[in-house]
């Protein structure tokens, strides 16, 4: 399941462009990164890898460099309200909504199973009813019309407790249930909503959430960091500087933006919340597999599942596309995303 597959043909910084002679971008001095007040909460931006052939110990310094680069603490986060959502798939999930103390954006949690639940959303609040809990979504089991306890549900005999000081005391989960899978999705409005076909966000999305409702556990965090982080309107300039010949790392830095500039710390922070301190972490992006452990490894990644293109894997499904060739080849090549498929565009 977690076979690490690595790009074949490892490509050297000086041959990274696949747009040499073309366009007229490889001219075009690189600017330094204009660093905005936003990225403050982590984002410190990693350099573009190289692939390269390092040995484990090579390998290992190098993660050790990087997790150094991670911010120390982790944001406060609050799930501030949960519901329960019946979805077209036929699997329910629960929908978390959270604030924090770095940004003013509403993150999310998709979780596929009643049984993980949010410290900060159970956490007793003093001359609370138990009206008030069902409506933020502090209830155990399921609503119905005419019920009046959170803590309780008289039908399925499902119950929590708590400590003296008013902390869920969560459920001990067979051990098989341990570790979940989980997904950090950062909001993609072009891929997901906007049937674009110049990245496979959407894909990615619908796949994750396939996963999980066959596991019947799971989580997708749903970061609300546009565009890599840049916004929605920027990545709108950066898609026609790629029209214009520039691959996706070029565009951002065009645009004086970092190739990614976007902070999973708020992740980390959300998981911890949801009990989620070990994960099967679907993704291709091994800085993600760092950036969600966190400097401390609070989180540990004990799995990481690839997602392979469903382009790549049936012939006639998936997104086809010049543009989504070109998005994962640059993420092939110069984010060192371990995919394996060579892509000839
Ligand atoms: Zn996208």
């Amino acid at each position: 399941m977690s076979q690490e597959l690595k790009h074949p043909h490892p490509i050297k910084a000086d041959q990274s462009s696949s747009f040499s002679g073309k366009s007229g971008f490889e001219n075009l001095s690189i600017i330094s990164p204009k660093l905005t007040p936003q990225t403050s909460i982590a984002s410190t931006p990693l350099p573009i890898p190289v692939l390269d052939s390092l040995n484990d110990e090579e390998q290992k310094n190098k993660d050790q460099r990087k997790r150094e680069l991670l911010p120390d603490e982790l944001p406060v986060v609050e799930c501030v309200a949960r519901a329960r959502i019946p979805t077209t798939q036929g699997q329910e999930i629960f929908l978390h909504l959270y604030s924090n103390n770095v940004d003013n954006k509403e993150h999310l949690a998709i979780v596929f199973g009643e049984r993980i639940r949010s410290k900060s959303l159970f956490k007793q609040k003093p001359n609370e009813s138990q009206a008030d809990r069902m409506t933020r979504g502090a209830y155990v089991g399921k609503l119905r019309p005419g019920r009046t306890i959170a803590d309780y549900d008289e039908i399925t005999k499902e119950t929590i407790n708590f400590d003296d000081e008013g902390n869920i005391i969560p459920e001990q989960l067979p051990e098989e249930d341990i570790a979940k899978i989980v997904r950090i999705h950062s909001e993609c409005y072009t891929g997901e909503t906007a049937w674009s076909a110049r990245c496979d966000c959407g894909e990615q999305f619908d796949e994750a959430g396939r996963l999980m409702g066959k596991a019947g556990l799971g989580c997708i965090v749903y970061l609300r960091q546009e565009g890599r982080g840049i916004g929605l309107g920027e990545k709108l300039k950066a898609y026609n500087l790629q029209d214009l010949g520039a691959d996706t790392v070029q565009a951002n830095l065009i645009l004086r933006h970092p190739a990614d500039s976007r902070s999973f710390s708020l992740a980390t922070a959300i998981l911890l919340d949801l009990g989620l301190d070990q994960i099967k972490l679907l993704t291709n992006n091994p800085d993600k597999i760092l950036a969600v452990e966190g400097k401390d490894q609070k989180v540990k990644v004990v799995e990481r599942v690839p997602m392979i293109p469903l382009a790549w894997r049936h012939a006639n499904q998936g997104i086809q596309s010049q543009e989504v060739d070109g998005y994962l080849r640059t993420k092939i090549e110069r984010m060192g995303h371990l995919l394996s498929k060579p892509i000839d565009i």
